[in-house]
């Protein structure tokens, strides 16, 4: 009977030491693989239930200005309102309402990316958890000036180093203040939370030009040049010119923005080729990034003549997201390089810097874009992106004024995309600002502030 009762007894303890190890495996297992999966999304309830037994780490900027840190167990967020919700979209909300940091990266801030020993160790010893400090590649001085350079109107500006992928300023119009979350709790608000740098989609227009002009480059037609009258009859439907440019050439045709060179070259050209090139430039692809999460913009291939002759020129149903315009402009002025967008520039758990950025390269569209970048030089020199020029440095930029579809009513949207040439300031942005009109008159102009603002800090 005794016998029995010691071999039963030793039989539990084997089934509970297997258990035992199949649970700490899973654990192993679940927090090691899907850990950071969990994280992506703001709705999940353990990043809430972590934050009553985890003493969250803090968000800086690149400059080492804190954005949001833990004080006598309260998350508190910067005092400077202006600073606050200039970063507010990159720093996301305590709520999970938004796609920001405080979720984006929740893993290093809870301290999930801590290895499960020392977690089992934690839980076991009940000691209260440390989440690591993270930098961002953002300036949040910076996103002041972009932000403030939108002024009162909806829109976004993205500004990036194009030989790192690192974001340097994001900004979204209108924003929110994480402080004060109570509309938006409720339900209300309208789009306030939608970080548009990252997920609007909107119509390019003549920004779309470039991929336009770099499918032609990549097809050996760079001798193609049109006659513009204004405007051009292509399937039957007229597509206007904003000006009369008579005999033009493709690097004209970039510089001065003329849409009967463009609408004529996409017969020339061939809509799959057109294709080709767009998806080199990562149109119809999904860009999910560790750091950052954007839309899908698109090129639709259609055999409609007329419809092809619009989407040359980046209408139809060609969308785009500012930060992958910022890309493209990137991608040019690093020399056909488009690196991948970056958020996360260093990870520090006490004194010890666990993660550091390392570039990553997330297309590379053409092997020469001497041509293009040459283009978008001419373009703020003497064509329709002037108003973006800064004295004593070369700027190169695209400008683009983008119909609403089925809202010819309103203003158009205004864009700007470009670029510092210059090894000293390896800075790309790109501009809108919705319904503003001419992306001469108005984006160029954003643009060149937020250009100086950032060459004046020493980017
Ligand atoms: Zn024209």
């Amino acid at each position: 009977m005794k016998n029995v009762l010691r071999r039963n007894i030793n039989v539990l303890l084997v089934v509970f030491i297997i258990l035992f190890v199949a649970l700490i495996g899973y654990l192993w297992f679940v927090t090691s693989t899907y850990g950071e999966r969990w994280f992506v999304t703001p709705y999940n309830p353990r990043i809430q239930n972590m934050q009553t037994t985890v003493n969250a780490g803090d968000i800086y900027d690149r400059a080492g200005r804190a954005l949001l840190y833990t004080k006598g167990g309260e998350r508190e967020y910067i005092s400077d309102k202006g600073r606050r919700t200039a970063v507010s979209h990159i720093v996301g909300d305590g709520f999970g309402l938004t796609y920001g940091a405080q979720t984006n990266f929740a893993k290093y801030l809870y301290g999930f990316d801590k290895n499960a020993f020392s977690r089992i160790e934690d839980l076991v010893s009940g000691n209260e958890r440390q989440g690591s400090d993270i930098v961002l590649t953002i300036d949040a001085k910076l996103s002041e000036a972009a932000l403030d350079a939108l002024g009162d109107n909806r829109g976004a500006i993205v500004v990036m180093n194009y030989e790192t992928g690192e974001i340097l300023a994001s900004v979204s119009s209108p924003n929110f203040d994480p402080k004060d979350m109570s509309l938006f709790l409720d339900g209300g608000g309208e789009s306030e939370l939608v970080n548009r740098a990252f997920v609007g989609l909107y119509p390019p227009g003549s920004i779309f030009k470039l991929v336009t002009a770099a499918a032609m480059i990549e097809n050996d037609l760079t001798d193609f040049t049109a006659n513009c009258e204004g405007s051009v009859v292509i399937g039957g439907q007229e597509i206007a010119c904003w000006d009369v440019h008579g005999d033009i050439d493709l690097a004209g045709a970039i510089s001065h923005s003329c849409n009967v060179y463009f609408a004529k070259a996409a017969d020339v050209v061939g809509v799959r080729e057109i294709n080709e090139t767009a998806q080199a430039f990562l149109f119809n692809k999904q860009l999910l990034t560790g750091d950052v999460i954007m839309g899908t913009s698109v090129y639709e291939m259609t055999t409609d003549e007329t419809n092809a002759a619009w989407s040359a020129i980046g209408q139809y149903h060609d969308l785009i997201t500012p930060l992958h315009a910022c890309m493209i402009a990137a991608g040019i002025a690093n020399d056909g390089v488009m690196m991948a967008p970056k958020l996360l520039l260093e990870v520090v758990d006490g004194e010890t810097v666990t993660y550091t950025l390392k570039p990553t390269t997330a297309a590379t569209p053409m092997d020469d874009t001497s041509l293009l970048k040459q283009m978008m030089l001419d373009c703020v020199q003497n064509g329709t992106g002037s108003n973006a020029a800064i004295d004593g440095y070369i700027i190169g930029g695209k400008t683009g004024t983008a119909e609403i579809a089925g809202d010819e009513e309103n203003a158009e949207h205004a864009w700007f995309i470009g670029f510092v040439q210059d090894e000293q300031h390896p800075i790309a942005i790109a501009v809108i600002i919705e319904r503003a009109g001419s992306g001469g008159s108005n984006a160029a102009p954003a643009a060149r502030k937020v250009l100086a603002a950032a060459l004046d800090i020493g980017y």
